[in-house]
């Protein structure tokens, strides 16, 4: 039996495990940190009682992929349920936009001709979305099953957003775009700076921004429950320096960053790999803080009231603005804010009437200073006496990011600069993204296709690679096996 090892245990390591142990490879899963789960634990980390996630929150990408139809995670523990309005975009004055999962409903309440137009886009992906969305999660290098709608898709992707954001003309749905389309972390005025707007603006409308009941935390241990039935052993508490440490495995797959990864090969990584792994550009940081609040946020736009996740920056121009300044390393007065409010959907997250409330700053790479402030004014702004209402906070900085888990380098929290050649080649430009260059060595983390996102593509797709060298047939089966035996997951709420 071949023997596998998986060095880090974030949601695309735990993928790659499940893959290949499913394929009958020993798997043993070495993490670093005294908890199984990357970027996606939870904690109490304010009150108790309160659950927080410490990263990943929303997951429009994981609901109905090649690897969570290929695995029944619901059968393991793992349940979606979403908030009536998926994200929104508080503006001055109580005015606002906000994206149902209905496109006629996000449609209906924007102003102007705005709601054609913004059904005459997302309306339009949304219907082809299921199609896309098999072909977003692979390497951008292979031939698409769907090539019209990937040609519609990718002419809108690869446009600035500051561009896209025109499509529209009122400040409601110029906002509304800006707001999910600034969750790239590029600057607006950058190639293919749409695309991730575009991903997730239209998964809104088809599968909504669910959370984990319980956490994202019953994401990974879906997976650790699953994957141990099929025998995998995990270690915690052990960090993976060198590639000699575990050199009686046939397979070795790195979920660590591609610097990481260069390190842990050293000199058994080919020179050109390395080099490309060491000029991996990481993006602009997170600063993030967790609130306890007492009765919820006071946003004074109603529908934000009623929303998993709030872009919080003001009118387009200021998000805009203030990614073009994080980008360049400068930190901006009013930075970006993305809120989230779990416990909506979610109401075991909270402790009768006080919530937990997540929120985190586009802030510069490696930010040393403190954007507390900065992030509760930004709240407050848009949400009258919000300060008035915490009673705990936890604060973790970008440099505090990275020592919480090692691949976020600098706080860059989606392991990697959404630039265009990134977008396209990443970690590298080659036809095997995972393949390091070494018999038997992969990379399976968010650096390499379909990037960041708790979904575990990453890993599926690494396990895929290692499969198709040592048992091709094995391969195969994986692949069959997605093309559906597991049904859609049942919808709740989020109309
Ligand atoms: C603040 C924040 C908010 C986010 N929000 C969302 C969201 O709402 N939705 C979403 O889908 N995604 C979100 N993400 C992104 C998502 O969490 C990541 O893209 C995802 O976790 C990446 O998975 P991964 O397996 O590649 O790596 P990670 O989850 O980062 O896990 C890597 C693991 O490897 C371990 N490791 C690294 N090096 C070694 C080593 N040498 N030896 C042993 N162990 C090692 C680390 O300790 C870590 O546990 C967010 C992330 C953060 C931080």
């Amino acid at each position: 039996m071949s023997r596998a090892v998986v060095v880090g245990s974030g949601p695309n390591g735990l993928a790659a495990a499940l893959t290949l142990a499913s394929e009958g490879l020993e798997v043993t899963v070495l993490e670093a940190a005294d908890r199984l789960g990357g970027g996606t634990r939870s904690s109490e980390l304010t009150v108790p009682g309160l659950l927080h996630d410490e990263c990943s929150a929303a997951h429009p990408l994981a609901l109905d992929t090649p690897f969570s139809r290929r695995f029944d995670l619901g059968a393991h523990g793992l349940r979606w349920l979403w908030p009536e309005v998926q994200y929104s975009h508080p503006l001055d004055g109580g005015r606002g936009a906000a994206a149902w999962r209905s496109v006629e409903r996000t449609a209906d309440a924007l102003p102007g001709r705005d709601g054609r137009r913004w059904k005459a886009i997302f309306g339009w992906l949304e219907g082809r979305f299921d199609r896309l969305a098999a072909e977003i999660v692979q390497p951008v290098l292979h031939v698409p099953r769907a090539p019209v709608a990937m040609g519609v898709f990718g002419a809108f992707s690869g446009l600035p957003a500051s561009l896209l954001t025109r499509a529209w003309a009122t400040e409601e749905g110029r906002a509304l775009f800006a707001g999910v389309a600034a969750h790239a972390f590029r600057p607006f005025g950058s190639p293919m700076s749409s695309a991730i707007g575009v991903t997730l603006g239209t998964a809104a409308h088809r599968y909504g921004w669910p959370v984990a009941q319980g956490g994202s935390q019953a994401i990974s241990a879906a997976m650790i429950a699953l994957a141990t039935e099929h025998g995998v052993r995990f270690e915690t508490g052990v960090t993976v320096r060198s590639l000699e440490e575990v050199a009686d495995h046939d397979v070795v797959m790195l979920d660590t960053s591609p610097r990481a990864a260069a390190d842990i090969a050293g000199d058994r990584m080919p020179a050109r790999v390395a080099r490309a792994y060491r000029r991996f550009r990481h993006g602009p940081g997170a600063f993030k803080v967790e609130f306890a609040v007492d009765g919820g946020v006071p946003w004074a736009h109603a529908e934000s009231r009623l929303a998993g996740t709030v872009h919080v920056c003001g009118d387009w121009r200021e998000t805009a603005a203030a990614e073009r300044m994080t980008c360049r390393g400068e930190m901006p007065e009013r930075p970006y804010v993305l809120v989230c409010q779990q416990s909506l959907a979610d109401p075991s997250r909270a402790n009768g009437d006080l919530h937990p409330l997540y929120a985190y700053a586009h802030v510069p790479s490696g930010y040393t200073g403190d954007a507390t402030a900065a992030i509760e004014a930004q709240i407050e702004r848009f949400a009258p006496g919000f300060r008035d209402r915490i009673v705990g906070r936890h604060v973790r900085s970008a440099v505090a990011m990275q020592e919480h888990n090692v691949n976020y380098v600098g706080g860059d929290i989606v392991t990697g600069a959404n630039d265009p050649l990134q977008m396209v080649f990443r970690p590298r430009a080659t036809l095997d993204p995972y393949a390091t260059g070494i018999d038997g060595v992969y990379l399976c983390s968010a650096a390499t296709p379909p990037g960041a996102g708790a979904h575990g593509m990453c890993g599926y797709n690494a396990a895929l690679s290692a499969l198709a060298r040592i048992d091709p047939s094995a391969a195969r089966r994986v692949r069959d096996a997605s093309e559906s035996s597991i049904p859609e997951p049942e919808y709740a709420g989020g109309w």
